[in-house]
């Protein structure tokens, strides 16, 4: 006999339990179908949280942080193994675990253990182990199932030499050398990670850039820092024609012939949606080549009482906006007036070494859309919380209009950007001007500092482009801003 809900959810990462809570919050009956033992997906058990525990403690255990402060030079010690390091990720994934089982319990949320498979368009049979399908069936469906990585069939994948970014947090030790194949987002915080770690780290992009989400000014800064601070070697536009194994070492060879060696290769080609064994043909719903599940504006599918969200739909693949998203979606599949869209304003931060952060429009995309635009920067090596932490190259970058000064997007490099930007997305979430950074009052000595500089270099750009057309200055005046 199926067991029935008004909800059912697959999936238990962030866009599964925040949907779960959503619905069950506003007296929904809500079922939580996982198939691993414990919940929190990607984002807790192999992607975000180990990535960022570990450069929490690369940073602290390598000195980088303090390199050169002091006089002092820090060496990892050698021969730590990756497992050394995890004792830490150990610790806040278990706190993890019990806050996401705790939440859901409190929402009374009902979670079942198996995977999950479409046997109609309203109805799912649970498989545990091979043991018998468990039968439940629901008036509303979610898809939270996310993303696997991408391996192609001519990587020869072993986890312990060639691995891609869920073989990490199981390396039996920290590569002496370590050859990244791919240059976005996973591949280039990695590179970061074992170079802080003393990995000697060698990234092949495809593209010509390192980070192309960001606009060329940022991924030239990191591609500069990466070499310069952390000693990677970075081959841009290379395309790698081949990887083999051999005597326990990794062997990548490119396009122009060169074959590069190492300890470990870590492929980071991209990621695959969760939804080949999800039956989903049996309710009617297709996928793309990359398994990925087409929505509309309400996040429903084709068979509009299946709701789908989070990565497994696609871009952006965050662990914050697929919470969002799903929340988004159970407001509309309940009728509740609660959330109605994703916020249009979303931080967009990488935990590489620097970090890096963005939000709203680069200046690059004002220009393409032909706006009239004008950017204000502000080093951090000249913000005093910057000096004390040793900041030599970050930067706040403000991007505006000319003429009406309306903050359209902002990007930092360096310590804490990817806190600080917040201020950034709340004065375009409430369309603010530079006049917030030019008016507020910043703790001293903060980063965050270091918008009200970059808002009064903006402003006197300004001042400086209607001088030089010979107009008068209306508007501001500024004294320099120092
Ligand atoms: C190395 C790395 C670093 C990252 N860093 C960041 C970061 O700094 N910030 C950020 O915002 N995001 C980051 N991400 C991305 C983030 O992890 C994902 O965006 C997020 O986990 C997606 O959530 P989700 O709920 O859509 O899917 P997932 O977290 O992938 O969860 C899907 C769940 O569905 C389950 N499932 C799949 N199929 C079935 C089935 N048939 N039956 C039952 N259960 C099933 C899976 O076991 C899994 O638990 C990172 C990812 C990686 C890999």
């Amino acid at each position: 006999m199926s067991e029935h809900f008004d909800l059912v959810v697959i999936g238990a990462g962030p866009a599964g339990e925040k949907g779960a809570a959503q619905a069950a919050y506003f007296g929904k009956s809500v079922c939580l179908v996982e198939r691993s033992p414990k919940p929190g997906g990607a984002a807790v058990n192999t992607g975000t949280i180990p990535a960022a525990t570990l450069r929490e403690s690369a940073m602290q255990l390598s000195g980088l942080r303090r390199k050169g402060l002091y006089g002092v030079e820090f060496h990892v010690q050698p021969d730590l193994s990756v497992a050394d390091f995890m004792q830490r990720e150990r610790q806040v994934i278990e706190s993890a675990w019990h806050d996401i089982e705790e939440n859901l319990a409190r929402h009374h949320i009902t979670t079942v253990q198996g995977a999950a498979r479409f046997t109609g368009p309203q109805a799912l049979e649970v498989t545990r182990h091979g043991n018998d399908g468990r039968s439940i069936s629901g008036d509303i469906f979610l898809i939270a199932t996310g993303t696997h990585p991408w391996r192609p069939d001519d990587v020869p994948f072993d986890g312990h030499v060639v691995i891609d970014s869920t073989d990490v947090p199981r390396l039996p030790r920290i590569p002496p050398r370590l050859i990244v194949v791919g240059g976005g987002t996973i591949g280039a915080t990695y590179a970061c990670i074992f170079a802080a770690l003393g990995s000697s780290v060698t990234i092949v992009n495809a593209r010509p850039r390192l980070l192309a989400q960001f606009e060329p000014e940022v991924s030239d800064a990191m591609r500069r820092e990466f070499t310069r601070r952390l000693g990677i070697h970075v081959l841009l536009d290379t395309q790698v024609t081949r990887i083999d194994t051999q005597a326990g070492l990794g062997y990548v060879t490119v396009a122009d012939g060169t074959t590069l060696v190492a300890d470990c290769v870590l492929y980071c080609a991209g990621r695959e949606g969760n939804t080949a064994e999800l039956g989903l043909e049996n309710a009617g719903i297709a996928t793309n080549a990359r398994g990925f599940i087409a929505v509309d504006e309400h996040y429903r599918t084709s068979t509009t009482h299946i709701y789908a969200a989070g990565d497994v739909i696609g871009a952006p693949g965050r662990a914050s906006t697929s919470m969002e998203q799903a929340r988004v979606a159970m407001c509309h599949a309940f009728g509740l007036r609660y959330k109605q869209a994703v916020s249009s304003v979303i931080p967009y931060g990488v935990w590489t070494i620097p970090e890096v952060a963005t939000v709203g429009m680069s200046e690059q995309e004002a220009r393409a859309r032909g706006l009239s635009c004008e950017i204000g920067m502000a080093g951090l090596q000249h913000n005093a919380r910057g000096q004390i932490l040793g900041e030599t190259t970050g930067f706040v970058k403000l991007v505006f209009g000319r003429d009406d000064q309306r903050l359209l997007g902002a990007t930092i490099v360096g310590e804490g950007a990817c806190e600080i930007i917040h201020t950034a997305s709340a004065v375009l979430a409430h369309h603010g001007t530079l006049d917030y950074f030019i008016q507020a009052v910043f703790s001293f000595p903060s980063l965050s500092e270091a918008y009200k500089y970059a808002a009064y270099d903006g402003l006197q750009r300004v001042q400086k482009r209607i001088a030089e057309s010979g107009g008068l200055a209306e508007r501001p005046t500024v004294d320099g801003g120092r």
